[in-house]
C-alpha cells in the first residue's frame, strides 16, 4: 500500500512529464502491469493533467513583456530612496510624536500627584542630583557666604 502511495507521487510528477530515466520508468511500467489500482490512477492523472493541454499552442509571450520588467526592476533600482523615504517617515515621525505625548502626559499626572518637596526631589533625582549632594552644596554656600561676610 505504501509502495502504491509512493509509486503514485512520482507518477503525479515526473512520469506524467516524461522525466524519468529509463530504469525508474521501468520500474513504475512493471508496478503498474501488477496493480490495477495504480493503473487507474495513471488513466485519471492522464485524464486530468495532460489530455487538456495536449495539442494546445505554447502561448507566445510579448515581445514587450520582458523589456518592460526589465524597465521597471531598473526604475526600482535606481531610486530606492526615493521610493523608500516617504513611506518610512511618516510612520517615524508619528511613532516619536507618540512616544512624546505620552511621557509628556505621564510626566504631568506623575509631577500632579507629587507634593511640592517630593517634586524638587524628584527633579534632582531625575537630573542625577541626590538630596545629599544638594544638600551639601547648599551648606558649603552658606559656608561661603559665612566666610565672605
Ligand atoms: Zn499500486
Amino acid at each position: 500500500m505504501d509502495k502504491c502511495k509512493e509509486i503514485r507521487s512520482v507518477i503525479l510528477t515526473d512520469y506524467i512529464d516524461g522525466q524519468l530515466e529509463a530504469p525508474e520508468k521501468e520500474r513504475i511500467n512493471t508496478h503498474l502491469r501488477q496493480c490495477a489500482v495504480c493503473r487507474g490512477f495513471l488513466e485519471e492523472a492522464q485524464k486530468g493533467l495532460v489530455t487538456p493541454f495536449q495539442g494546445q499552442n505554447r502561448q507566445a509571450v510579448p515581445q514587450t513583456l520582458w523589456p518592460a520588467i526589465v524597465e521597471k526592476i531598473c526604475q526600482e533600482q535606481e531610486h530606492p530612496v526615493r521610493v523608500f523615504i516617504p513611506r518610512l517617515a511618516p510612520v517615524a515621525v508619528s511613532f516619536l510624536l507618540a512616544v512624546l505625548i505620552t511621557s509628556v502626559i505621564f510626566f504631568n499626572q506623575y509631577m500632579a500627584g507629587l507634593r511640592e518637596e517630593e517634586q524638587l526631589n524628584y527633579v534632582s533625582s531625575a537630573f542625577g542630583v541626590s538630596q545629599a549632594q544638594t544638600e551639601t552644596t547648599s551648606d558649603f554656600g552658606t559656608l561661603i557666604e559665612e566666610y565672605f561676610l
